[in-house]
């Protein structure tokens, strides 16, 4: 837990997070700010800042609960494919520094996409 960290305070409960899944290791919940409707980020409960951080354990946890929602997140709100995504490091983008992977409904003829 970082104090003052938003994601460890969604993990802790401090602040709403609408969650759509969680294990022992692992939170997700929806974006704030949804690049499309049921947009979603995959964040360890432990924090760390980026993936070169993050010990492998965490990472295969995150991956394992990326790998699940991808296709449920897909199917909730009927799209036809997902990004998944990472912005790694604050240079790449990355505005929270807890890692979080994005699930990002993709549709067909949508344009978006990193
Ligand atoms: P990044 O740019 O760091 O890869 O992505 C951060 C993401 O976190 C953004 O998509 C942003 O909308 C989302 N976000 C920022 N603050 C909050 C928050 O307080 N709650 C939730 N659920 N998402 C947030
Ligand atoms: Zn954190």
């Amino acid at each position: 837990m970082s104090e003052d960290c938003i994601f460890c305070q969604i993990v802790d409960g401090e602040i709403p997070g609408r969650v759509v899944y969680e294990d022992d290791d692992v939170l997700a919940f929806l974006d704030a700010n949804p690049m499309a409707p049921g947009h979603t980020l995959v964040v360890p409960k432990a924090h760390h800042e980026t993936l070169g951080d993050l010990p492998e354990a965490d990472g295969s946890a995150v991956f394992a609960a990326l790998h699940r929602l991808a296709p449920l997140v897909e199917d909730a709100v009927d799209a036809d494919a997902s990004t998944v995504a990472f912005n790694n490091g604050e240079a790449a983008g990355q505005e929270i520094p807890h890692v979080h992977g994005h699930v990002i409904p993709r549709f067909e003829g949508d344009g978006g996409g990193p």
